[in-house]
């Protein structure tokens, strides 16, 4: 079961792999993760998802997942940034 805040939520939390640690709601830069009253990570606010894509990362259990990624920057700013302009 994957457990979302609402249809459109930037992030779904797979219920099943989830076990609690609490790692993507306490790495959430904007609160978005609460923990349900089981432990595992709810979608609390997704208006709030910057989908930075941190509790993906962080997730030692790939529960969760971005799935409105942010579009990538063109290439050209993409070089730029590498090289600090
Ligand atoms: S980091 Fe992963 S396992 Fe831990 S609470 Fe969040 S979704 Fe669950
Ligand atoms: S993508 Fe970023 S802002 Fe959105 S829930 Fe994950 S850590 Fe929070």
């Amino acid at each position: 079961m994957i457990s979302a805040g609402s249809p459109e939520a930037p992030v779904l939390v797979r219920r099943e792999w989830c076990k609690g640690c609490g790692i993507c709601i306490a790495m959430c830069p904007k609160k978005v993760l609460e923990a349900a009253p089981d432990g595992k990570a709810v979608v609390a606010r997704p208006d709030d998802c910057t989908r930075c894509e941190t509790c993906e990362i962080m997730c030692p259990d790939f529960a969760v997942r971005v799935v409105a990624k942010r579009a990538a920057a063109p290439a050209g700013r993409r070089e730029a940034v590498a090289d600090g302009r």
